[in-house]
């Protein structure tokens, strides 16, 4: 289920990581890098965009987010499936069951 196009963008961001992390804006995705001398805290964390600017260990951070909504639609498919078997498993036994009865 992973593309090659993943991958790249994995290792992407793994060579990107940063050790002090950065501040990524949840509303325009943009990013600032801290620098070692730097704390989240020392900045307004008002994106020039309105957005709010967040502290991430690393930019992989919005990415995993994705993922993580795409596992939350995926499980609720695979409810919805197990709840329309059931249906069609438990009509199938009332009418077996049914036709048994009249016999
Ligand atoms: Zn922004």
């Amino acid at each position: 289920m992973v593309s090659n196009e993943q991958i790249k963008n994995s290792l992407k961001t793994k060579q990107e990581e940063n050790p002090e992390g950065y501040l990524i804006c949840d509303n325009c995705n943009s990013y600032y890098k801290l620098l070692p001398e730097e704390s989240p805290e020392d900045f307004d964390l008002e994106c020039s965009c309105g957005g709010e600017m967040k502290f991430s260990q690393s930019l992989e951070t919005s990415n995993q987010e994705k993922s993580n909504d795409e596992k939350w639609i995926r499980i609720f498919f695979i409810i919805c499936a197990i709840l329309i078997i059931l249906g069609i498993v438990g009509f199938t036994l009332n009418y077996f069951y049914s036709l048994n009865y009249a016999t």
